[in-house]
Order: structure tokens, then sequence, then C-alpha cells
């Protein structure tokens, strides 16, 4: 029934589910985000309430759409015992279509949401988290007998394998069985971390490929396991940072996360800076490979020969879909975010080319997924870059927000 949906589903779900509108001329469209273990009772009790709510919706048939989405969803919730391991999220109303849709989607992690909302729209931001492009952190805390392997993705902190084997302390008695048993305790402690670094290549290199490694525990071991190689240099070249902690497992991990903090921004600011430094070298260098502006770059993307597209986190752009009412023209835009609230809130007008009227805005489309929608037919890397360093705020100070790594060269 409903569907645990994976990355690209979702974006095309995403895509599809931002176009709907509520057909009654009001806020009619219940959008239920509920986190992982949440209750389903509760969740049927707030239907309940909500239905009850509805009866005072003055509008006849917005009030006749809000109760037919929520006896729909109230119906539907009935095969339900429990809210699924991840949670639940639920979008239901009666669209422009004039017909009653209704979504039920898992998501694929755990949701940490808890939401009811009645909007002319869906509300999809939460939903909108699960497509964003995450970096990959592997944490591995190491201590005498004691290993734990946890993955960072996004914000989302997930121990991926605990282990234990019993390495025996220092022996403070001298003598031949004391050396005997220290030798063995040396083998012992060899073969743990032996079989650390073997694990390690599994979850973060084979399992999960990641950005980069913080290594923590409480005690030297974690030095000794770095100095003496244990881990294969492909994922020794990848350690940000080494760690004291106080504990192991999950608790661990996020003392880890947190004293390696500044580290783990240096590994997405260097890579950010990369790409605008490969993007400024091509410009310096007029090879025909670098090109900037929305114009250009979107026009070199719909041509499919675009290899990179940098885009600002802080561009502040709209892809609008304008019509005529008049004479029914039609035609997309993209804007400045300001100057949609002008047109919006009437302070600006745009004509139709066809016959002069005011055209109306009917949609608007968030500009990175635009560029992403497109740059997916060709294969093309979208790389959002923060603002927060040199590199990113140049692109957005000198080159408009956006920039592209060419495939082939173009000689303008
Ligand atoms: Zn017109």
């Amino acid at each position: 029934m409903a569907e645990v949906a994976d990355v690209r589903e979702l974006k095309k779900l995403i895509e599809e589910l931002s176009k709907k509108r509520c057909q009654a001329n009001g806020t009619c469209l219940v959008s239920i985000y509920r986190p992982a273990r949440g209750n389903i009772k509760d969740l049927m009790e707030l239907i309940s309430r909500e239905i009850a709510t509805a009866n005072m919706i003055k509008d006849k048939n917005v009030r006749k759409n809000v109760q037919r989405a929520l006896t729909s969803i109230q119906a539907r919730l009935k095969h339900y015992s429990k809210i699924p391991e991840n949670g639940l999220i639920i979008f239901a109303g009666v669209t422009q279509s004039g017909k009653l849709e209704m979504y039920i989607i898992e998501p694929p992690e755990p949701l940490t949401v808890k939401m009811y909302r009645c909007d002319v729209t869906f509300y999809l931001d939460p939903l909108k988290n699960f497509i964003l492009p995450k970096e990959k952190y592997g944490i591995l805390l190491v201590e005498r007998g004691e290993a734990t392997f946890a993955l960072l993705s996004g914000s989302r902190l997930e121990v991926l394998k605990e282990i234990t084997s019993h390495v025996p302390g220092k022996f403070r008695a001298g003598g031949q069985s004391a050396q005997r048993f220290e030798r063995s305790r040396e083998i012992l402690a060899h073969q743990f971390m032996e079989k650390v670094g073997r694990l390690a290549e599994k979850y973060f290199l084979q399992d999960n490929e990641v950005d980069g490694i913080i290594v923590g525990g409480p005690g030297p071991t974690k030095e000794e396991f770095m100095e003496k190689n244990y881990l294969r240099p492909e994922l020794k070249k990848k350690v940000i940072a080494v760690v004291d902690t106080a504990y192991g497992g999950y608790i661990g991990a996020k003392e880890a996360i947190m004293r390696a903090q500044d580290k783990l921004k240096d590994v997405r600011y260097v890579k950010e800076r990369a790409l605008v430094q490969e993007f400024l070298d091509h410009l310096a260098r007029e090879d025909g490979y670098a090109l900037y502006g929305v114009k250009p770059v979107i026009k070199a993307l719909e041509e499919g020969i675009v290899d990179k597209v940098l885009v600002s986190e802080k561009i502040d752009l709209t892809r609008v879909r304008f019509k005529c009412p008049q004479c029914g023209h039609e035609e997309r835009r993209i804007m400045k975010n300001d100057e949609i609230v002008k047109v919006e809130m009437g302070h600006k007008d745009v004509k139709c080319p066809e016959c002069g009227s005011s055209m109306v805005i009917e949609e608007k489309e968030d500009f990175i997924s635009y560029l992403e929608k497109i740059a997916e037919e060709y294969g093309t890397k979208v790389e959002i870059i923060s603002a927060e360093n040199e590199e990113g705020y140049m692109l957005i100070r000198s080159f408009g927000g956006i920039a592209a790594i060419l495939r082939e060269k173009r000689y303008l």
C-alpha cells in the first residue's frame, strides 16, 4: 500500500506533487508528516479532530473537499496497526483535476518532522530533504577490544556495527609467564586491530563511499591503530581527524562528530573550492570550457554539453509560468524573487506579448530543482556551492550565482 520510495522516485513524485493545487478556491490539500516511532492512535485522533474542525469552514466547496480528503485518509489508516519504521507521509486532497488524490509514502530514511497542514498546495519541504545530495562520513571508534563503525549521512547518524573481543589489559607481575602472557596479549590486540581494519574497508569503502573518516576513542589505541597502518592507504588518506571521545557506540560517535565539526566543514569547503577553482582556471585560460550566467548556462544545459553546473545556494531565482487571462498566451520566465513579489502584489506588470494585457503567475518552480531536472537528462552534475567561503562568495557576486564547466569546447 504505502511505497518505500527511493531517491529517484521521490524526485519525480516531488515534481508531480508540486504542480497540484486545491481545486476549490481555498485551502484544501492536506499534508501530514509523522515521525519514525510515531503513534498511529494519535494520528487517528488528529484526523477525527480535523474532520470536526472542518465543519466550521465557511466555503461549502472547500469544506466538502477538506472533509473528503480527511475521511479518505481515515479509511486508509485503518489498515495500519502502527506507523512504519521510518515514519509516514500522507498527501490527500481534491486537486485541479477535480479528483480526490492520495499519496502515502514511507520515507527512505527516518523522518523527524511531525506536522499537519491544510493549504492551497501540498507542503513538500520536509520531503525535499530526502533528495538533497549528502556527504557521507565514516566514524570509527577504537579502544582495546572494542570498536564502533558509524556512518554520518547528511545529518543522520547510524551505527553500522559494534564489535568486541577479549583483549586483556597489561599484566603487572614479572617473570617467564608474564612474558608469555604479554606476547599473547599483543597477538590478540594485533588480530583485533587487523579485523577493525578489514571492517573499516567493508563499511567505508565497499558498502559506503565516504567523503571522510573520523577516528576516535578514549585511550591510546586509536593512535596505535593509525601509526601501525591497520587502515589501508585509500582509507587512511580520508581520515580528517583523530579525536578523543569518552565513550564508544552511538554516544561516542556523536561526540566524535562534535569534536571534528570544523574538519567536516572543511571537507565540504575543500570540495566546493576545488569546483569553483576548476571553473576559474578554464575561464582564465579562455579554453572554451567555462560559461556563466543564467541564460548561457541553461542554453548549454539544454544542449547537453555541460559536465558540471555550479550553482550558489544563495541564488535568488524562481522559474515562473505566466498566463494571459485575455488570450491564453503562456510563457515561462526565470525571475528574481523580489520581482515576483512585486508582480504578485500588483506593483509590477508583465504584459502579454500577444495582446498587451497583464499576465498572471500560474505556477512557480524552484530554480535549482529546475536545473536538476534538465541536468538529469544529460547526466550533468549539479553542485550546490555555499557562500561561506571566498570562492562561493565570488560565484554569487561576480558570476550571477551560476557557472558551468563544459564537456566540449564552446567558442562564443
Ligand atoms: Zn494575451
